[in-house]
């Protein structure tokens, strides 16, 4: 390995990058800008007709039937776990490599989460490992499609169906994901987007639901608004005063006009968004080709993936630097990357609540020990692709 604080090491390879580059960072528009500032100046804020708007075309955008707008994935995975009806004492089967909030809104729920392993090359859940974990207290499965490369839905769906399971899809690298024509987030009972900032399209803090029942759509908005009857919704309009019921004790998780502003324009700008990151991801793909490091599987067949993560594993054995010393290193390049994830059971509350230890699921262990996610926005200028690439090379 080269001495990256050896500067003339590095001369050869290019020189650092003299500003950091963020990780994630989104690629913000004129358009968006100027709906926040005609929203700002129209005095309406909150919840209003920015908001269903940008439900209506995300609808279309998925061919969805209904789409609720709250203000962040956690919050819709939360509801979506409410509205499916879980109970205390129920198990939910999810996978060991993903964000912690996948794990916790089951657990806010009143639900008990149960992990599978996920498949060592898609890095998704593995459907196998899904049966072997259903007891008769199992009522859900939530697939996460990480990444952006779709979950093995034919078999997932299957299972749900032998065992009577609802199926809550976590989309939150999976905006554009497709799996055999069918779009991410409408093949379970609930699909649950985040538009986080980092997220393939963004809102700042956003998020939605798709459901196919009217009765499970209505439910999600009664819960996103402190449980107040529908009709509160149209407090939000000019048709007089309504007095409103509160039907259940329900949460605050509306989205605001001001969050849809920009989410109207971030969806307009989805396909040229990842068709972009594809493109940033082929680089890579050429450029580390040669590399001792692993890099992500390709699209399987008939299916599109989202391209929302580029994760490299670095196995010490064969690089000869470990995964957390090539974060440093990198980070001193000036190139700002991701861990997603360290594994669920590496945290140190599921270890104390539930017991769970990493080794009992290898393959999302060892991933998560050896990952790093190398920027992979719409942002990125290629001159910001040819630094990652060099300094990848270099910290190698
Ligand atoms: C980002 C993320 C979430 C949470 O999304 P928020 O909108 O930040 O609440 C949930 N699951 C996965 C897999 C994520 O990456």
């Amino acid at each position: 390995m080269t001495n990256i604080f050896d500067q003339s090491a590095v001369t050869t390879a290019g020189i650092r990058r003299d500003h950091f580059l963020i990780f994630g960072a989104p690629a913000i528009e004129d358009s968006e800008i100027q709906e926040v500032l005609a929203t700002m100046a129209s005095g309406w804020l909150g919840t209003g007709p920015k908001v269903m708007r940008f439900e209506n075309d995300f609808k279309a955008y998925k061919g969805a039937r209904y789409a609720v707008a709250v203000n962040s994935c956690t919050a819709a995975l939360h509801l979506s776990m409410l509205a499916a009806s879980l109970e205390p004492g129920d198990e939910v089967i999810t996978t060991p490599l993903t964000f912690c909030a996948t794990v916790n809104a089951i657990i806010h729920a009143g639900a008990t989460p149960v992990l599978a392993d996920v498949n060592p090359v898609t890095m998704n859940i593995d459907p196998m490992q899904v049966e072997a974990r259903i007891t008769p207290k199992t009522k859900a499965i939530v697939p996460v499609h990480f990444a952006g490369r779709p979950c093995d839905m034919d078999a997932i769906g299957e299972i749900a169906d032998r065992y009577n399971l609802k199926v809550i899809e976590d989309c939150a690298h999976a905006v554009e994901t497709e799996y055999k024509g069918r779009k991410a987030g409408t093949m379970g009972e609930f699909g649950c987007f985040s538009f986080y900032v980092t997220k393939n399209i963004t809102t700042g803090e956003g998020g939605m639901i798709l459901t196919r029942r009217q009765e499970d759509a209505d439910r999600l908005k009664i819960l996103a608004l402190h449980g107040m009857s529908k009709d509160a919704w149209q407090r939000f309009g000019d048709e007089g005063y309504k007095h409103y019921q509160v039907v259940e004790a329900g949460f605050k998780y509306n989205m605001m006009d001001l969050q849809a502003a920009i989410g109207i324009h971030q969806l307009q700008r989805v396909t040229p968004y990842w068709q972009r990151r594809q493109e940033i991801w082929q680089l890579y793909n050429q450029a580390f080709a040669d590399l001792p490091i692993s890099l992500p599987a390709a699209p399987e067949p008939d299916t599109v993936h989202g391209y929302h993560l580029y994760t490299i594993l670095i196995d010490k054995t064969k690089t000869g630097i470990s995964r957390d010393a090539f974060l440093k290193a990198i980070h001193s390049q000036n190139i700002g990357v991701g861990v997603h994830y360290l594994s669920i059971p590496e945290q140190p509350y599921y270890q104390q609540k539930f017991g769970w230890q990493p080794e009992d699921y290898p393959n999302a262990m060892r991933i998560g020990r050896q990952t790093v996610s190398l920027p992979l926005s719409a942002k990125l200028t290629d001159a910001d692709v040819e630094d990652v690439i060099a300094a990848v090379k270099r910290c190698l």
